[in-house]
């Protein structure tokens, strides 16, 4: 059995945020083991060719693992249904004064949220939520809810649920109006699609890294032992679990009711889309449809988002042939709890479990080294 001060499972950006941290600050006696290095994000090599993924303008410490593609613009988005095609610019323009009090409200959204990531550095993403009531409220609140609440409800439908459905494939009765805010700042803070350099985000820590699969955690007495697959057992006094949240709670048995993982399906297929869906890069279909989107490659390439594996592609395209496909399973864990850091002192668990973001997954590993390395 291999003894660790401490162990991270899982190396998404939250892992390797908390083992960057550990290991600028010196620390070596610490394992990270994880059954993909990357996790959801699009690490380059793999995910080269993937515009799934965008990068903000504020995600300040992500920004040197990052490449950058096409810029994203909400104005080539298009609404779908069967009857017509919808233009967000047109909808805005539609209701210029209900439009402008909805960036003004994202505006109001960004000053906050700005100040809870930086809070995040030294506190977990609940105590830092728990020190703006304000914003506890927005995440605590549905997006429609909010919309209805500020008069906001007629941009709803068309313009404001289209990016939230191309970016969380959420509707705005799911979605948490944190959640819609979120997504909508890239009307200020200026987005691309990014894939992050796997090379430079695991600088210094090869030595590290173990590739497995955790199927089993206990405490026994003052440590954690780690099983996994392969038959390794590893020991350590401390533990930060880095994997989604629905992992996490079955490997330690925690429960919280009312979370769901929602799964998602994608191919990359290059090809002849037909008439109807050429125009406009993001191409969304409405609630109920179970495929999300399709997103224009500009190459001559699609990329078909769905919530079911067995897509129709013979619906969209006159003729095509599947580069490759890809499945998130889970894409993102859906639940309205807040998720505390750190149960007790021994135990740290991190990443996107309050909202998908690449930033806040890897500050929230950050923020869980520091706490570790206080107490060494
Ligand atoms: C399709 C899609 C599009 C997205 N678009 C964006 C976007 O545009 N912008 C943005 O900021 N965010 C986006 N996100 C969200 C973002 O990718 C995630 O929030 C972020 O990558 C989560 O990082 P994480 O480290 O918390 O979790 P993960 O990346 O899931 O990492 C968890 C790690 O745990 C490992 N693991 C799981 N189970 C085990 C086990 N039993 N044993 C060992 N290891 C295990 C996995 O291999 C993985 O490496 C998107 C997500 C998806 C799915």
């Amino acid at each position: 059995m291999d003894t660790y001060d401490i162990l991270i499972v899982g190396g998404g950006m939250a892992g390797l945020g908390c083992a960057r941290v550990l290991r600028e600050k010196g620390a070596t006696d610490f394992c990270l083991v994880t059954e993909h290095v990357g996790g959801r994000a699009p690490l380059t090599g793999h995910d080269a060719l993937s515009s799934a993924c965008y990068a903000r303008s504020d995600y300040c410490h992500m920004q040197p693992f990052l490449s950058y593609g096409r810029r994203a613009s909400i104005w080539k988005g298009r609404l779908i249904t069967q009857e017509k095609k919808w233009r967000p610019s047109a909808i805005a323009l539609r209701h210029p004064i209900l439009f402008l009090s909805f960036v003004f409200h994202i505006w109001r959204f960004d000053r906050r949220y700005q100040r809870f990531m930086r809070r995040n550095e030294f506190m977990s993403q609940k105590e830092s939520m728990e020190k703006d009531p304000e914003l506890l409220k927005i995440y605590n609140q549905s997006a429609s809810d909010f919309l209805h609440e500020h008069g906001l409800a007629p941009l709803g439908t068309v313009l404001i649920s289209t990016l939230v459905r191309v970016t969380s494939f959420l509707s705005l009765e799911e979605s948490s109006a944190f959640l819609m805010l979120w997504i909508w700042l890239i009307l200020l803070r200026r987005a691309r699609e990014c894939t992050v350099d796997g090379e430079k985000i695991t600088e210094n820590l090869h030595f590290c890294i173990t590739l497995d699969c955790v199927c089993s955690i206990k405490q026994k007495k003052d440590e954690w032992v780690v099983e996994t697959t392969s038959g390794h057992t590893m020991a350590a006094r401390r533990l930060v679990m880095a994997t989604p949240i629905t992992v996490t709670q079955k490997l330690l048995n925690i429960s919280s009711p009312g979370r769901t993982d929602l799964n998602v399906f994608m191919a990359k297929v290059r090809g002849t889309a037909k008439k109807k869906y050429v125009d406009g890069r993001y191409n969304v279909f409405p609630m109920g449809c179970p495929d999300v989107s399709i997103i224009d490659g500009e190459d001559g390439t699609y990329e078909l988002y769905s919530l079911r594996a067995d897509f129709d592609l013979s619906h969209y395209f006159d003729d095509y042939c599947v580069l490759y496909t890809k499945s998130w399973e889970p894409a993102a864990c859906l639940g309205k709890e807040l998720h505390f850091s750190q149960k007790g002192n021994n135990l740290f668990i991190v990443g996107d479990c309050n909202f998908p973001c690449l930033e806040a997954a890897y500050v929230s590993g950050m923020q869980a080294a520091k706490a570790l390395l206080e107490r060494m």
